[in-house]
């Protein structure tokens, strides 16, 4: 499959040179030249197929022969090892908790693929690649695990010092192997300052690379829990539309994505929390991206949306075709917190911030649509957000496993305070 920069400005790309590059020279995003249906008979017996089968039939039109067969499925059974279930939480509502991976984010699902494609295009490389990700909290995390152990793969984190939860620093700090972690004395983002200054860098040794949510590798395998979860529902014969907790819109235009393959989904929403450029956007027609604002769903404090130029394209910049199958509310932290004490009260569910904001999302849009099935999106474990959800609701989070266990191992982080700091490291003989 070949890959075009949106801005048209850089040549086409293989899958393989797009998910190195990550960003086009031309500081664009990379767009799939072609996208096709899968069969009738796919979807009319979806729930034959294995979870694996379906997102191998699902990503191989966007590889094509650029990874063997049997590497693909490996790839594949590297990234879906957990479960995608769905719980109700009412009659019409129910949530599709993508938090059973290694660090309890979505984004484990994208980071592992990633992961895997890069070590499988690097594995004859005698020269190390190095990723370098700057993190506020959850991306570091997912990325760090997903590249763990892969061979011929260093990779690099960045967080502020201070400035992440605990879990978060214990996921960044405690893994080893290929994995170094630096905090520095800085706001995230001086530290994605910083990454971005590396990049361009010629005096940096070694082959850098970055891992964030614009890559391509990391955003079309999000495709796959759509599938997975049509698989569970499709028999109810219900509509079903899909509330996405939304900041940077990436993992909501893969959603759109699955339309483009046939996947028979009503409608979308992104739900966002008071960072709303998106919906602003859809009611009054002007795009204009914010410094973002400091939330409860920090994650998704994005007031410049890097996805969003995908959905327009998704719909060839026709904001009145974009509205027929989109829409997009923003909410605040009171009604976020107030939303989190509902479904606790109702239905005995702990959501955490972002799957809130979703299942605000939802709620609104059913006003209007009382038949349909919509299901949000359970973006992260509440544990991951622990201060907020033990603030808001009475009951105490039960610690799971893939957490109890970092708090046994020791953190190990290199202190820095300036760029050269960052520099001297990367230079160094050996990282690790
Ligand atoms: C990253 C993240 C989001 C936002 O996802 P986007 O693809 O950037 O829109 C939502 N919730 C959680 C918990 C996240 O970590």
């Amino acid at each position: 499959m070949r890959y075009y920069s949106l801005k048209r400005k850089s040549p086409d790309v293989s899958f393989q040179d797009a998910v190195i590059n990550g960003l086009a020279p031309d500081r664009s995003l990379y767009f799939p030249e072609s996208i096709s249906f899968l069969s009738k008979r796919f979807f009319e017996n979806i729930d034959r197929y294995t979870n694996e089968e379906i997102a191998y039939h699902v990503i191989k039109q966007f590889i094509g022969d650029e990874i063997p067969i049997d590497v693909l499925q490996d790839i594949i059974q590297n990234t879906l090892y957990f479960d995608f279930p769905i719980i109700p939480i009412n009659d019409s509502i129910s949530t599709l908790e993508l938090f059973h991976g290694p660090t309890m984010s979505f984004k484990d699902v994208g980071a592992a693929f990633m992961a895997n494609c890069l070590g499988y295009f690097n594995k004859n490389n005698n020269d190390k690649l190095t990723v370098l990700v700057a993190t506020s909290g959850d991306t570091g995390g997912a990325v760090a695990r997903g590249f763990l152990g892969i061979k011929g793969i260093e990779v690099v984190i960045l967080y502020p010092s201070g400035k992440v939860s605990d879990i978060q620093e214990r996921q960044l700090t405690t893994l080893g192997q290929n994995i170094s972690a630096i905090q520095l004395d800085g706001s995230f983002d001086d530290c994605q300052e910083m990454v971005k200054k590396a990049f361009l860098d010629n005096q940096i040794e070694r082959k850098i690379t970055s891992a964030n949510s614009i890559n391509i590798a990391r955003w079309l395998p999000q495709m796959f829990y759509y599938f997975i979860a049509y698989k569970q529902v499709y028999k109810q014969k219900k509509d079903i539309v899909f509330s996405v907790p939304s900041g940077n819109f990436g993992n909501i235009c893969a959603a759109i994505m699955t339309k483009k393959l046939g996947l028979p989904i009503k409608h979308f929403i992104a739900s966002t929390n008071i960072n709303d450029t998106v919906p602003n956007y859809l009611a009054n027609g002007v795009y204009d991206p914010k410094p973002s604002k400091v939330t409860i769903s920090n994650a998704m404090d994005v007031g410049k949306p890097s996805n969003f130029i995908r959905i327009q394209q998704l719909f060839n910049n026709d904001l009145s075709s974009l509205k027929k199958l989109f829409s997009a509310y923003s909410f605040t932290d009171k009604e976020t917190k107030n939303a989190m004490r509902r479904i606790h009260k109702n239905s005995k569910y702990l959501a955490d911030p972002h799957g809130a904001v979703g299942y605000l999302g939802a709620k609104l849009f059913q006003k209007k649509n009382p038949k349909s099935l919509c299901i949000f999106l359970e973006t992260a474990h509440p544990v991951k957000f622990i201060d907020i959800v033990n603030e808001t609701l009475s009951e105490r989070i039960a610690i799971p496993k893939q957490i109890k266990s970092i708090f046994r191992k020791e953190k190990k982080s290199i202190k820095i305070k300036t760029y050269q700091d960052l520099k001297c490291f990367l230079n160094s003989e050996r990282l690790f």
